[in-house]
């Protein structure tokens, strides 16, 4: 796979530092050496990429355009050694020179072009489908700030900005010979019977290229990310007059652009700025794909066969609209021919039913910003009623609103949801009248993980437990874990994989010590929830019982209790009040649990700051238990779930997203299920004393509900949860109370299961060896069958 020698990587490495960084060994820091190594391991990749991109030309091979405003990329260095097969020697050659490799590796900012799982989704079918020789590029915005830091001041988030670019980023490569022009407003005019824009702002999208190596270096594909740049770099009139901070406008106007991320990832914004930012990337995509398409030779007429595109949620679905405008306008392509050809192009993918979250435009800011595309909106929206015949209350315009679902709905020819259960919801509550009217366009697809990422790297005492048992192989064939089951009987092998989680769990709990300042005792049960906070996924619910443990720790500190470290992770959005306060009571009750000393190793709460891809790589390894507690229904698929089950920990969840599904591969003797089912969800809500009833049932809810009242976990302010209390009595909208009592047995059937170590461990190791179908290898090929109808060209 890689003829390279250690000898040889030494001197590459030694080169790029003489000469690339311009040090010499004696004076050089650990970015330098960072550097040197990433330059050369760089160089590894650039061959296989570019006999990937040659292949592509010369076999005329259909590509795929994976379009997704999110792109949660994480740390590049230790992913390219792994699919180089080059990890162990660099680690090697990096101790030969004197230096730590995973200093190295820890060095390198973490790339947070993305605020959650849609994001990282993206980042591993990049990864899926270098690794089945897909051909196909990913399209997004490098914004200068990713998503936010996190700290926190007295247990408040403080959100500061996150600046991974201030140092070299030594993956991609600069092509400023790739720049397209993105325009905004202006008008449009009739010349010669044909519309014509004439925008009134003009930008420059600049392209950065970052390739992405598959497993075992056979093939490697482009992430293609936009930069804005000023057209007119600078306003010399102005400068001459003396009016130094006018002169500059023009480029401070366009780089706003690309400079952050929305930092939000389930609610829309009705912002204009938004707008333009998923104007920008899908423009300059879509000119791309069409002046690569036509330098292949081919006709536009026939760009279904060569291209497919992919929406990742409605966030780039301007581009049913943007490619018909490029085929009419610029291309002289009839109307009716361009909708069909771009429908044939692109697929939709839905990732949430949270009506808050679905983009609508109003018409005003939709039409100022984009007045073509208005047109066109409306246009499609005809054909659509003139040729299906819609219910009155069904189509893209409505209210004086460009509803963006329906928009990629119908200029799609595939619409998928990304669970079983999540597709199911899609066709019957999202979208029925469009499901009705094109039955068999939505299907579903179930999510994945990368288990190069999410495993192999990420647990490395684990990995290297499955391949002394199944042998190699296992890596881009994930079923073969299947063949771990036969040993979960065997007492050498549960030894293994106890010393694996153990190694992981006393790496985590120096991290802790050191972190956070909390001891935690790896023996503990490490109860682990890590994603964004938002009260659908309800983090309330899991310190709601973590309080009730410590109520009854207190109340019976003799009783045998099972040990436990509740683990929290994760970023509230900026202007989400209601979640913020979750996350200043978490750390509260973590303030008083932990400083309790009747409580000791019975129970602490940790919750590490500013959660991200490499704290979720140290993180996951080393738990025991998967929160996955979201209120039924509203978790679209989940992925963070999928991780866990890999590295070993059982799932303590509802039926929502792939939780269906995982219990369904595990075995339900192997989940811990508990709450309401999507079905009965809406008829517990129509009853309108829910929460009053299931709290008077509940002594614990109570107790729970009064201390957090009485102000126990906030002396300093007893009332400071007043108002949080008064929602879980009277504005319940996501059913904690109604969960609550089912949560907590299921909880005690946890406790008990890892008082048996035998069968904690069998319980666990199933998870791995039953998690073959949460590689995203499977998803990609599903997408590559059943919506781009494109083969693998290795
Ligand atoms: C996997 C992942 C997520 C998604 O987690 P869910 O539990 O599916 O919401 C979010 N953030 C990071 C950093 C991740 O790695």
């Amino acid at each position: 796979m890689n003829d390279l020698t250690a000898p040889h990587l030494k001197a590459d490495i030694l080169r790029h530092l003489t000469f690339t960084l311009g040090k010499d060994a004696p004076h050089a820091s650990r970015y330098d050496w960072r550097m040197a190594l990433s330059f050369a391991i760089r160089d590894r990749i650039v061959e296989p990429w570019f006999a990937s991109t040659r292949k592509t030309w010369d076999t005329g091979h259909k590509r795929v355009y994976y379009l997704s405003m999110e792109f949660l990329i994480g740390r590049l260095l230790e992913d390219a050694t792994i699919n180089l097969g080059l990890r162990d020697m660099a680690e090697q050659v990096m101790a030969d020179l004197g230096q730590d490799f995973r200093a190295l590796v820890e060095d390198e900012p973490d790339a947070a072009l993305g605020n959650g799982g849609l994001g990282r989704l993206a980042a591993c079918f990049m990864e899926s489908m270098a690794t089945l020789g897909c051909p196909a590029y990913g399209y997004g915005i490098r914004y200068e700030h990713g998503l936010f830091r996190q700290r926190f001041e007295a247990g408040r988030q403080v959100e500061t900005p996150e600046d991974w670019l201030t140092q070299r980023h030594p993956w991609e490569f600069e092509r400023p010979e790739a720049a397209y022009t993105i325009g905004f407003k202006g008008e449009v005019v009739t010349r010669d019977g044909r519309e014509v824009w004439l925008p009134g702002e003009t930008v420059l999208a600049e392209a950065h290229d970052t390739p992405v190596i598959g497993w075992a270096g056979k093939w490697a594909n482009t992430l293609r990310l936009w930069a804005a740049k000023p057209t007119t770099l600078f306003d010399l009139a102005r400068f001459n007059r003396g009016d130094y901070a006018a002169a500059a406008e023009p480029e401070t106007l366009a780089r706003t652009l690309s400079r952050v991320l929305y930092p939000d990832d389930t609610t829309y914004q009705g912002k204009e700025l938004r707008l333009k930012q998923e104007f920008f990337l899908t423009s300059a995509a879509l000119q791309d794909i069409l002046r690569r398409h036509l330098a292949g030779g081919y006709k536009v007429a026939d760009l279904a066969q060569h291209v497919a595109i992919q929406m990742n949620d409605t966030h780039p679905a301007i581009a049913g609209p943007e490619l018909i405008r490029l085929l009419v306008d610029d291309h002289g392509m009839e109307f009716d021919a361009a909708l069909e050809t771009a429908r044939a192009c692109l697929g939709y993918t839905n990732h949430t039913l949270l009506p808050e979250a679905l983009e609508r435009w109003a018409t005003y800011t939709f039409g100022s910003v984009l007045p073509r595309h208005m047109q066109i909106v409306e246009r499609i929206d005809s054909w659509h009623r003139r040729t299906y015949h819609p219910p009155h209350y069904v189509g893209i315009v409505k209210h004086h609103e460009v509803r963006m679902g329906e928009m990629a709905f119908v200029m799609a020819h595939k619409v998928n949801g990304v669970s079983a259960l999540h597709s199911d919801l899609v066709q019957q509550n999202l979208f029925p009248e469009l499901n009705a009217l094109h039955p068999g366009r939505i299907i579903n697809q179930t999510n994945g993980v990368t288990p190069r990422r999410w495993l192999k790297m990420c647990n490395r005492p684990l990995s290297a437990l499955i391949t002394e048992t199944v042998g190699s192989g296992w890596e881009d064939d994930l079923d073969r874990l299947k063949g771990l089951e036969s040993h979960v009987g065997d007492a050498g092998f549960l030894d293994g994989f106890d010393a694996a989680k153990r190694a992981n769990k006393q790496a985590l709990s120096d991290w802790i010590a050191q972190e956070c300042g909390v001891q935690v005792s790896p023996d503990a049960l490490f109860d682990v929830q890590v994603k964004r906070i938002h009260e659908y996924k309800r983090q309330l619910l899991n310190i709601l019982e973590t309080i009730a443990r410590y109520h009854d720790i207190k109340a019976n500190p003799g009783a045998d209790w099972v040990p436990r470290v509740k683990i929290f992770g994760g970023k509230a959005a900026p202007g989400y009040v209601v979640a913020k306060e979750i996350i200043h009571l978490i750390n509260d009750v973590a303030a008083v649990v932990n400083a309790d000393p009747e409580v000791g190793d019975r129970l602490k709460v940790v919750y590490p700051a500013n959660y991200n891809v490499s704290l979720a790589e140290r993180l996951i390894p080393a738990s025991d238990l998967s929160e996955q507690i979201s209120t039924a229904g509203k978790e679209a698929s989940g992925t963070g779930n999928m991780k866990f089950m890999m590295n070993g920990a059982p799932t303590i969840g509802t039926l929502d997203g792939a939780n269906v599904e995982i219990l369904q591969e595990v075995g339900a003797e192997n989940f811990f299920l508990f709450g309401l089912t999507a079905d009965q969800v809406g008829p517990r809500r129509a009853n309108p004393d829910h929460a009053r009833d299931a709290i008077l049932a509940s002594q614990s809810l109570q107790d729970v509900l009064q201390m957090i009242a009485e102000g126990r976990f906030s002396p300093d302010e007893p009332g400071r949860y007043h108002q949080l209390v008064h929602r879980v009595w009277h504005h319940d909208y996501f059913l904690v109370a109604s969960d609550f009592d089912s949560y907590r047995s299921a909880q005690a059937r946890v406790d008990a299961a890892y008082a048996d170590r035998a069968g904690w461990l069998k319980m666990a190791a199933l998870n791995t060896a039953r998690s073959g179908f949460f590689s995203s290898d499977r998803t990609i090929r599903g997408y590559m069958k059943d919506i781009w109808s494109v083969a693998s060209a290795l």
